[in-house]
């Protein structure tokens, strides 16, 4: 590559150029050397080198920098200089037209998806098949999108060339066919399922695999099931979000698995073993005598797995003592004789201390 020339040289203008004056000469010699316009040998490296001169010197900063010094001033300054065409298209409001700019490969759209597990499967995974809505290649004219049997024709609008030629104040410009969007041909006979748009809405069943260990609002990523692109980009992604219905029994924190249980008086004051539903059946919890309301035993690693790394969270059971409502006559006669036991003498709480509690167990009771 040769050496760069100085950039005001490139722009035919002075040193001490003002920005109005530098603009100026910028649309005039853009004008002169848009290829095209001029298609001279040379003229597309003139436009180009034009663009770059006009991208320093229009920028207070890099002109500065390049005024103290030069080229190499601008060095600590990435730029896109591919992307100088895209300043004329801002200048004068349209860009280079032709076959550069036709067909340019996009991605399709993102599509979502809720998808509702009960507890189980959002704690255990699940193998799920949901249906869907997306475009997809027309079946009928295999995205052709001319009536099978009919051929497209020579774009009337562009004579195939897929470039128009338009008067603009800077004489003829050229741009790409709106009619046929520079392919050169339109559909004669469009398909009759899609019109001629190629796609066509189709409902699609597709095996998901829910790992161990969602919960609710967790998205999969389900790579290339969305919308397919066009100009021959890749489809986009189908986004399952997770909602899980709420259990019987069980509300979820995180990992762990929470459980309200009700034992008697007897039972939180002498202790027992009780049966409790568990994710995978009853289990043994051993309630120690003097069990207070509020406290929270756990079984351990009954919860949850995780989901991005090995085992799982506990299960946490939250007591409360039930207070009896109504006794037999045998119970309230034994109540009575251990009510005269235990005296009359009753503790005030310190302020601060049931707040404590809550604190405590806050997170738990909800
Ligand atoms: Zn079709």
């Amino acid at each position: 590559m040769a050496e760069k020339r100085d950039y005001y040289q490139v722009l035919e203008v002075d040193r001490d150029a003002s920005p109005d004056t530098i603009r100026q000469a910028y649309r005039r010699l853009a004008k002169k050397y848009h290829p095209d316009i001029n298609n001279q040998p040379g003229a597309e490296d003139r436009f180009k080198e034009i663009n770059e001169a006009y991208a320093v010197l229009s920028d207070e900063e890099r002109r500065a920098a390049y005024d103290r010094f030069g080229h190499a001033g601008l060095e600590g300054m990435p730029f896109d200089f591919d992307g100088f065409g895209d300043i004329f298209e801002q200048f004068f409001g349209f860009g280079m037209g032709g076959p550069r700019r036709r067909r340019t490969p996009r991605r399709g759209a993102n599509l979502g998806y809720e998808l509702t597990l009960t507890f189980e499967e959002a704690a255990f995974g699940a193998e799920k098949e949901i249906e869907f809505n997306r475009q997809e290649i027309c079946s009928r004219c295999k995205g052709s999108g001319s009536e099978p049997g009919t051929s497209p024709v020579r774009c009337r609008n562009c004579n195939g060339t897929g470039q128009i030629k338009q008067s603009t104040i800077f004489g003829t410009m050229v741009r790409t066919c709106p009619t046929c969007g520079g392919v050169g041909e339109t559909i004669s006979t469009p398909c009759h399922t899609c019109q001629g748009r190629r796609l066509e809405r189709r409902n699609v069943q597709k095996a998901i695999s829910i790992p161990a260990g969602v919960d609710d609002g967790t998205q999969i990523r389900v790579s290339g099931e969305g919308e397919p692109g066009t100009n021959g980009g890749p489809h986009g992604d189908l986004y399952v979000v997770i909602r899980v219905k709420p259990h019987r029994y069980f509300r979820r924190r995180d990992q762990d698995i929470l459980l309200d249980l009700a034992i008697n008086i007897a039972q939180a004051t002498l202790g027992a073993q009780v049966a409790v539903p568990t994710l995978e059946g009853e289990e043994i919890l051993t309630i120690p005598a003097g069990t207070q309301p509020g406290k929270v035993l756990r079984l351990k690693g009954m919860g949850v797995p995780y989901l991005k790394r090995n085992g799982r969270g506990d299960q946490l059971v939250l007591i409360s003592v039930e207070i009896p409502t109504s006794l037999t006559a045998e119970q309230r006669k034994l109540l009575e004789q251990l009510a005269e036991t235990l005296g009359t003498e009753v503790r005030p709480q310190e302020r601060g201390f049931l707040d404590l509690l809550k604190d405590m167990f806050g997170g738990l009771i909800d």
